[in-house]
């Protein structure tokens, strides 16, 4: 079985369609770690395509928030700002759909899912401190995240804990075999806002039975997006981070 790992597609419909068309035929299932919706301009379309293609899909605080499963007053005002708007382009059954989400981690064909870490769901795997909290609240050796919208992640291997490389500027792929002995905490980097410092959309494909992850970037026409966010009169600063892959 081969799977698309995305996550942090943050309602960024050019960055989804990218990674759709570099990915295809590549992958039999497509898994989502969180964050559909917030700061871009396509939330409805984003939360229709998710809705129709993931197998598995979990909830991200940009969800939660929307939703209103939680309060807005924890985002910054740019945030809100987009909270806000996107409530407004929703439909009722969009934002039950919202609502209903799966809280992380959850468990999809031996690997696991969560949005940030597997402890909590809203604390960043930035660190090696958490990442090593994280692993011992794994249940399985494999787990993807999103949520830091940095593409990479960790490893343990025994009390060893090390971090994973990535995908050179000039390149379209880095590839990891996995060791059946480590144990894996993998983000495939953000869809719609990557904050890497590599403004392409980031992805990952898992071929679990050959053991190999392969971490994806692919760009997208970010002057359309830009054009949008400024036309449905969301911040201006969503657009520019854009270019700039923060
Ligand atoms: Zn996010």
């Amino acid at each position: 079985m081969r799977f698309l790992i995305i996550s942090d597609i943050h309602a960024n419909l050019e960055a989804l369609d990218a990674v759709l068309s570099d990915a295809e035929g590549q992958y039999d299932q497509i898994v989502c770690c969180g964050d559909l919706v917030g700061y871009n301009p396509d939330p409805a379309a984003v939360l229709e395509w998710t809705g129709k293609h993931c197998t598995a899909v979990i909830r991200g605080n940009h969800d939660k928030a929307i939703a209103g499963v939680d309060s807005l007053e924890w985002f910054n005002p740019v945030a809100q700002a987009s909270a806000r708007w996107t409530q407004q382009q929703l439909s009722g059954d969009q934002l039950t759909y919202l609502k209903n989400l799966d809280k992380g981690p959850l468990t999809v064909e031996g690997f696991e899912i969560v949005h940030g870490a597997p402890f909590d769901e809203d604390e960043y795997v930035v660190t090696a401190d958490v990442a090593a909290e994280s692993f011992a609240a794994l249940h399985r050796m494999v787990a993807f995240f999103g949520h830091s919208h940095l593409q990479g992640g960790f490893f343990e291997k025994g009390r060893r804990l090390g971090q994973i490389g990535r995908v050179r500027a000039a390149e379209p792929e880095y590839a990891m075999e996995l060791d059946p002995d480590t144990m894996y905490m993998i983000n495939p980097g953000s869809v719609g806002q990557p904050r890497d410092g590599d403004p392409r959309a980031a992805y990952v494909i898992y071929e679990k039975d050959m053991r190999l992850v392969r971490f994806r970037r692919v760009e997208y026409p970010i002057e359309a997006t830009c054009r949008k966010i400024r036309s449905a009169g969301l911040p201006d600063v969503l657009g520019l981070r854009l270019f700039h892959g923060q």
